[in-house]
């Protein structure tokens, strides 16, 4: 057991696609999406702390302003399905580096509930698969099983339904970020209300996308990027259009809403052209702010202990 306590690196996400189903009868949508982990990352501490103590959680980084501490933070609520599965102490100091953006559509709470399954696996040497360490993610919330793997997958079902896509090639983004967060079940419920009326088939990856992936095509990717949310969030934050429009005007290869925005993600052909974006959507003054990432990355991985 490592008496000096783990750091787990672990990394957001994007959508390439995302296929959102009816609304079913539980309540949620079936989806079909293509994740991609990408270079944005935060990092999970965790040490032992004294008995009795119970389980504390801290906060540091860009974007840690206002991300709950208490049973909200999915963070802790992953800490206490390890110890009560494995029966392990919940005496323990988790400390959170947030460089996610938070309500962004990037699974920032769900990258750090994996972040915590791992760390805690390597803490008290549980020795869990992966396998076995995505089906507690799944209990925890749809994104969190591809946390742990990373890399690039298909998610069905709620999204927990992972299979590793092949995917070739390093794909560079311009990440635009707001500074005020959307709610995922807000944007879900403007998605039913603009489709009311309309059939909505059952979803489907698209064979397009997968095949320029398998190509490493960026160019072919940029233009298979779509989003059943797209209009949901758009409807929700109108400047999100224009965004989106600044960025394709601008050369982007492809543009998209991250999963539920307000986060819009460009896919640009190299760094330097991710470079030029970013210093054009800055100077646009329709953006907040920018980060570039690249993709795909490693999912939650020890980093240090
Ligand atoms: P997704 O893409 O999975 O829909 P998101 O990136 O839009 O997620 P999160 O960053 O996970 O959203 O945050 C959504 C809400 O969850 C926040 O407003 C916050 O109150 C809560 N939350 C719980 N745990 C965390 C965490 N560890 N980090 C950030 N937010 C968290």
């Amino acid at each position: 057991m490592s008496t000096r306590g783990v750091i787990v690196r672990t990394p957001a996400k994007v959508n390439l696609q995302l296929a959102v189903g009816p609304l079913g009868s539980d309540g949620f949508h079936e989806v079909t999406t293509v994740f991609q982990a990408i270079s944005l990352f935060d990092d999970v501490s965790i040490k032992f702390a004294k008995e009795n103590s119970g389980t504390t959680l801290t906060l540091s980084g860009a974007t840690s302003n206002g991300v709950p501490v208490d049973d909200e933070n999915l963070a802790i609520r992953a800490a206490k399905l390890m110890a009560e599965k494995f029966e392990l102490t919940t005496d323990l100091a988790i400390h959170l580096k947030k460089e996610i953006p938070v309500a962004g559509g990037m699974a920032g709470g769900s990258a750090d509930a994996a972040g915590v399954i791992v760390a805690m696996d390597s803490l008290f040497e549980v020795g869990l698969s992966r396998d076995e360490m995505e089906a507690i993610a799944a209990q925890l919330g749809s994104d969190v099983p591809f946390m742990i793997s990373g890399g690039t997958a298909i998610g069905q079902g709620h999204g927990d339904q992972l299979t590793a896509a092949l995917s070739r090639g390093t794909y560079h983004w311009v990440l635009a970020l707001s500074s005020v967060g959307l709610s995922t079940p807000a944007v879900y419920g403007e998605c039913d209300r603009m489709r009311a009326e309309l059939e909505i088939a059952p979803p489907q990856v698209s064979d397009v996308l997968m095949q320029s992936l398998l190509a490493a095509d960026a160019d072919a990717v940029g233009r298979a990027l779509t989003n059943d949310l797209q209009n949901a969030a758009c409807s929700l934050r109108p400047a999100l259009s224009l965004v989106l429009e600044v960025g394709r005007d601008y050369g982007a290869l492809g543009a998209i809403v991250s999963g539920s925005g307000p986060t819009v993600a460009f896919l640009v052909a190299d760094e330097d052209s991710g470079l030029d974006l970013a210093v054009a959507l800055t100077a646009s003054g329709v953006v907040g702010s920018v980060a570039r990432a690249h993709g795909p990355v490693h999912g939650a991985k020890v980093i240090s202990n």
